[in-house]
């Protein structure tokens, strides 16, 4: 097919959920995309967080070859061996003691919502059930999701929606403190905001945060699924932050392409999930489990944790030197590891379409933040190649 045939056919055959760049993808290899007349793109956004690894890295097109020929799928009524090795390994990397698999980020929060609720219900005895969050948040697209996200627009035309669910401003301190009550039982945050345009949280939110922990025996769930697994220079962003989760959730780059969603607990926690009290029939099956293993593997041979740090930290001061050269451009150049935001000064859809055609493939956030997220891998070159094209496309541009 060609792209304008792809192009229609999804008009009529596909639900019209998403507005789409556009581009259709041929392949991908390592950094690169292709489109369906071979351009080549270099890719600064990794399937949004997810092919960390680049595309197709060769081990991870062996592992999945390899698995599917032993075993893909048999469910949850059994035992499987590519489950608890990724458990156990992913659980190496944080103070947590136990995995649920499933499917996506939204499914991974809306495990920890289910779990907030079941374990205030069944082992504190305490109704509680209230789950704070904060604007400009993203946490999912299930209806509880969507509750807890932060955004008017993910809400819209859902209600009734379900109850429980407080949204306060971020970085509010006093916000939050008000909005505890006996009725609290759990905070969730992301630790760098991906889809609100890579917005930190502050040191005094952090601090009330914990102290909201200690003090009040409220709950706390980090949401990894976008800042997870290396993407901001830290196995785990919360590392950087000093916060103690009571649940992580992880997802988009876990099985290094194929889909799946894990939260992690402690024992204490994993104690109210009993037997039938919750499921997915896919979650954690043996090939998605066989490739995040193999990806864990990769990360850690290749020191890609470190890799993302050091690239970062040189991509971020390079982009520094175009905010300097465009101050009235340039709003703000900010992140960690490898998820940098470049806030405009105005509406970026200009610029972003300029860099599309030159070849650079990137996101667009809150209409005014690039947002770049690529693979781990990404060169020094690729960077400054793109650096270059946003000061080329920067220059033609006029603020009066
Ligand atoms: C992508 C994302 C989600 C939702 O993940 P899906 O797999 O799309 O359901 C939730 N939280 C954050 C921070 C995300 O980036």
């Amino acid at each position: 097919m060609d792209q304008s045939s792809i192009e229609s056919k999804t008009e009529k055959f596909l639900c019209p959920t998403y507005a789409r760049y556009p581009l259709a993808v041929q392949s991908a290899r390592g950094c690169r995309l292709y489109d369906f007349e071979g351009r080549e793109y270099i890719d600064l956004l990794a399937g949004i967080s997810v092919c960390n690894l680049g595309h197709s890295h060769p081990e991870i097109v062996a592992c999945i070859g390899k698995q599917a020929e032993k075993l893909i799928h048999v469910s949850n009524l059994f035992y499987q061996e590519e489950q608890v090795l990724l458990a156990e390994k992913l659980l190496s990397t944080c103070r947590l003691d136990k995995a649920f698999f499933c499917n996506s980020g939204a499914e991974a929060n809306e495990a920890a919502i289910k779990l907030t609720r079941r374990y205030m219900n069944k082992v504190r005895n305490e109704y509680r059930f209230e789950l704070i969050t904060f604007s400009g948040s993203f946490h999912g697209r299930t209806l509880a999701t969507l509750s807890a996200t932060g955004q008017e627009k993910i809400k819209e035309g859902f209600e009734p929606l379900p109850q429980g669910f407080k949204n306060v401003p971020f970085n509010d301190v006093k916000a939050l403190e008000d909005a505890v009550n006996g009725h609290t039982a759990a905070i969730m945050t992301e630790c760098i905001q991906g889809e609100g345009g890579i917005r930190t949280l502050s040191p005094e939110l952090v601090s009330k945060i914990s102290q909201l922990q200690e003090e009040r025996k409220i709950l706390l769930i980090v949401d990894e699924i976008q800042t997870g697994l290396g993407r901001t220079g830290t196995f785990w962003a919360h590392e950087q932050f000093g916060l103690k989760p009571d649940m992580i959730t992880s997802s988009k780059a876990l099985a290094a392409g194929l889909p799946m969603g894990a939260l992690l607990v402690s024992e204490e926690l994993a104690h109210a999930f009993g037997p039938g009290s919750h499921g997915t029939t896919f979650g954690g099956g043996a090939l998605a489990s066989a490739a995040g293993l193999k990806a864990l593997e990769i990360m850690e041979r290749n020191n890609l944790v470190r890799q993302s740090r050091e690239t970062g930290i040189w991509a971020g001061n390079l982009f520094e030197e175009l905010a300097d050269k465009y101050p009235d451009h340039i709003r703000e150049v900010r992140g960690s590891g490898l998820m940098i935001g470049i806030e405009l000064a105005f509406p970026g859809q200009e610029v972003w379409k300029s860099l599309l055609e030159q070849g650079f493939v990137l996101n667009l956030t809150q209409d005014k933040v690039l947002r770049l997220l690529p693979p781990l891998i990404i060169s020094m070159q690729d960077i400054k190649a793109f650096a270059q094209a946003l000061d080329t496309t920067l220059s033609r541009i006029r603020i009066y």
